[in-house]
């Protein structure tokens, strides 16, 4: 391979754009459009929509005007969603003295590693990108963007936050201004050019303000260095469109930016070589880079238009071995013990390093702390051992690992997962495989569920050396108390996260939905076949509370090691990759490998053999016994499940006969009247089906008796017919009632003669088999919205019978037209 050539052939070069003379691209802001953005994300800022906006509004220190701008903020993991108003990371708004709105700061889109999403994978970045590729290099500061109000103002802002100007040592906002003032007083110009300027143009000056002396970040930016490096012109719209390179060069130039470090490649292939090449070392030209943006042009499959489109390449060592030094040199300083899980044994040489030099000069702590000494603190160490990064990253690969070698046990795997991902099916073919233990958090139920779920962990790790911890843990609290809840009760053992990266969620959600929905019933709390639209929501729920697993922060940085596992692929490759990394990981857990047709077997066992064993019970687990050896054959519990309780009793109509007799009377009403029907066929709050209840579960402590009967009945008769069907009787349709908040349907119970008097307890006297226990028998038609619960017909009913329907009362009351005799199915409803 030619690489050692490519590297030098690509090296930065900043004069690019000085042959460049095409004019800038201009498109100006649409008002309606920048209206219809506003309005989407102020929608977004509510709480329940499929992602979540934060809006914070802030007085522009240094507008004559006192101009104020908003900036929306989304979360970074809502970007792969497919459904945002816009993509911009970094958007300010403002609004005119007409009360006009604009696009006041726009970043640029996000964008995501190599293989992050769909769109980044290798393969499609070389089908459905064009070039030029421009590549900069991730400079590693902080993000300013710079623009121009409409009274001339140059808004100077980060991310998320203007500055407040006085605040220069710790905003990076007015560090940014600070900065610009110097360089236009270098040339000459002043602010209020370069805001028009900007303005004029339409577009957002996006820069990364680096600079030691302000705040040291991993890599070094001495004072020849410092500046702002400006590396992209925005338009102000709500599609991302951005300068090409060249221009963006031109425009550093005349106005005193510092020019970011640019390299133009038009073949993808060569592209993508260079980037491997460099990604060995994780330096380029001669010093360590973190990584680099490319900027290209994108379609979607198929379609003609190509639109600005970036992706980046990340350097991972030394880069993350760096981040990990700092950041436990912090830790030392701050008292606390360092964290950290790889690069274990180089660590370990570096802390001791670290420990002596900051014990001779506390000076040294207090400036390391303001983010200085880091990179001196780092070369003076690895010119101590006679490394570069780059071997001192490789140690462990070169000399073996730590303390992890030491393993055997005790170690609890913990999915982060949403629902239908395969935990449960992984989990359950471990236990063939291995023997370990298994506790599904579904089987444990009752008060206090989290301690009871980490208590019933460890009880495994009494007998087993694993655990397998079946519960989503999607938000971070869960996992917090699982992490504190055993290191406080076994500090040795090890939480290994098994985390189900959910980078691709339209693939997610869509593998994830049709593998629950051929699931069926047998789950103990998800029975997608018995309501699918409600399944749909409780998954889409965990989806939208999912917190990625971020072993940076807390609480994750508890984990001992992150296992990342795809859940687009199938949980064969899954478990695979699961136990190819344990055994990496601790060698002494699991010592050797399994055969591929164990595997094959273990899973084909898992998503065969699996029934769920009963939704309110807590597995037997039979007694324990440390040595007893396991049992592959052992077949994962198959019991039946139990029958669901009994809900209500229902007489069920025909859809069409209801709704055909309401049409009729409300047809032959006056408008006021129908209004409200109206409004709920509108606001589809009409009743899908309609029935009478007789008797409610919530009633049974009132009669007892009959309850008893109808569960007996149930269970007798309801089991032995395919739709559960007891019997049938005739209702009689009489009058439609309603207020604002509900309707219903008065009606009368015809029984068969048959059923008039029975004996149904074989003793005591004769009585009708079907009785109603509702005061007015009826069928609720619908209610206003959610808050008004189908129950509440009782209290219309009651209040309708007490003050009628009068002059004064707000309640309606039509006589059904015809008075309808339809024939009902009586029978017994289970409780979801
Ligand atoms: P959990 O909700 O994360 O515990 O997911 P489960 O392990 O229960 O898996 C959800 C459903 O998908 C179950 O019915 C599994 O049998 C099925 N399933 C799991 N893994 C696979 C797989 O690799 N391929 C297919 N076709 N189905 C799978
Ligand atoms: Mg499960």
């Amino acid at each position: 391979m030619e690489g050692a050539s490519l590297a030098s052939k690509y090296t930065a070069s900043t004069d690019y754009a000085k042959d460049a003379v095409t004019d800038a691209p201009y498109v100006s802001q649409d008002v309606q459009e920048v209206a219809q953005l506003i309005r989407s994300l102020d929608v977004a800022t509510k709480k329940g929509g499929s992602f979540h906006v934060k809006k914070t509004t802030f007085k522009v220190a240094t507008s004559p005007e006192g101009l104020k701008v908003d900036s929306w903020r989304f979360q970074d993991w809502d970007y792969k969603k497919h459904d945002l108003p816009t993509y911009a990371r970094g958007l300010f708004t403002a609004r005119n003295a007409h009360g006009v709105p604009e696009i006041a700061v726009r970043g640029y889109d996000k964008f995501f590693n190599t293989d992050e999403v769909t769109a980044t994978k290798w393969q499609n970045i070389l089908t459905n990108t064009k070039g030029p590729y421009e590549l900069t290099l991730k400079e590693n500061g902080c993000i300013i963007f710079v623009s121009g109000l409409e009274d001339d103002t140059l808004l100077v802002c980060s991310k998320h936050s203007t500055g407040d100007r006085t605040d220069v040592t710790t905003s990076h906002a007015s560090a940014g201004e600070r900065l610009v003032e110097k360089q236009l007083e270098r040339i000459g110009k002043t602010k209020q050019e370069l805001a028009r300027e900007l303005r004029k143009r339409n577009v957002t000056a996006v820069a990364e303000l680096c600079d030691d002396s302000f705040e040291e970040h991993i890599l070094a930016y001495g004072p020849d260095k410092a500046g702002l490096y400006l590396h992209g012109m925005n338009m102000n719209l709500p599609e991302f469109m951005t300068y090409p390179s060249s221009h963006v060069q031109k425009f550093a130039e005349d106005w005193g930016f510092v020019k970011t470090g640019l390299i133009v490649i038009d073949d993808i292939n060569e592209v993508k070589s260079f980037l491997e090449e460099v990604a060995e070392t994780g330096a380029h030209d001669g010093r360590d880079v973190e990584g680099f943006v490319i900027r290209c042009k994108r379609t979607d499959e198929g379609a003609k238009h190509y639109r600005d489109w970036f992706f980046k390449y990340k350097f991972e060592e030394p880069y993350l071995m760096y981040r990990q030094w700092r950041e436990c040199t912090k830790a030392l300083i701050a008292g606390k013990q360092p964290r950290y899980r790889k690069h274990t044994k180089i660590t370990e040489e570096y802390l001791l390093y670290a420990r002596k030099r900051l014990a001779n000069d506390r000076n040294l702590a207090k400036l390391y702390n303001q983010n200085h000494g880091i990179i001196k603190l780092r070369n003076d160490f690895l010119e101590f051992k006679n490394m570069n990064g780059s071997d001192a990253a490789n140690f462990e690969a070169l000399y073996g690992g730590g303390e992890s070698n030491e393993v055997t046990g005790d170690v609890i795997l913990v999915p982060i997962a949403t629902i239908g991902c395969g935990k449960t099916t992984i989990g359950v073919a471990l236990t063939h495989l291995f023997g370990w233990g298994h506790i599904q958090n579904d089987n444990i139920t009752g008060p206090r569920r989290p301690p009871r779920f980490t208590k019933a962990l460890l009880d495994e790790l009494d007998s087993k050396p694993a655990a397998f911890a079946d519960r989503n843990n999607a938000q971070k609290r869960e996992r917090e108390q699982l992490i504190t809840d055993v290191k406080i009760q076994h500090a040795n053992a090890k939480l290994v996260a098994l985390h189900f990266v959910h980078n691709d969620i339209e693939t997610i959600r869509r593998v994830a939905q049709e593998r629950v929905f051929n699931r069926g019933d047998n789950h103990q709390t998800i029975q997608a076949a018995t309501n699918m639209a409600q399944v749909r929501g409780i998954m889409e729920g965990f989806i939208d509370r999912f917190e990625p697993c971020d072993t940076e922060r807390e609480p994750d940085s508890g984990f001992d090691a992150v296992i990342d596992l795809d859940p687009t692929q199938g949980s064969r490759a899954n478990l695979e990759i699961a136990i190819k990394e344990l055994h990496r990981l601790y060698p002494k857990f699991i010592t050797t490998m399994p055969t591929a047709e164990e595997m094959d077997k273990a899973l084909e066992a898992a998503l065969e053999g699996y029934k769920p064993e009963m939704r309110h019970t807590i597995p037997d687990r039979g007694p324990k016994n440390k040595n007893q050896p396991k049992q592959p054959q052992q077949q994962a519990p198959a019991k039946p499940a139990k029958k669901k309780a009994l809900e209500y009793m229902s007489v069920e109509l025909t859809t069409k006969d209801v709704l055909d007799a309401l049409e009729k009377t409300f047809a032959a009403a006056s408008p006021e009247q129908s209004r409200f029907f109206k409004l709920l066929q509108g606001s589809r709050r009409v009743q899908p089906k309609f029935h009478v209840t007789l008797m409610h579960r919530a009633s049974s402590k009132e009669h007892p008796a009959l309850w008893d009967r109808y569960t007996r009945l149930h269970e007798a008769e309801g089991a032995a017919t395919a739709d559960g069907r007891l019997g049938e009787m005739g209702v009689l349709l009489e009058r439609v009632i309603f207020d604002d908040r509900i309707m219903s349907v008065v009606v009368r119970l015809v029984p068969e003669p048959a059923d008039v008097n029975v004996n149904p307890d074989a003793s005591g006297p004769p009585q009708p088999k079907w009785e109603c226990v509702n005061r007015v028998p009826h069928i609720t038609v619908g209610t206003r919205d959610d808050g008004v619960k189908p129950k509440e017909s009782n209290n219309l009913l009651a209040k309708w019978l007490e003050t009628g329907s009068g002059p004064g009362s707000n309640i309606g009351d039509l006589v059904i037209e015809g008075k309808p005799l339809l024939r009902g199915v009586v029978k017994g409803v289970l409780s979801r």
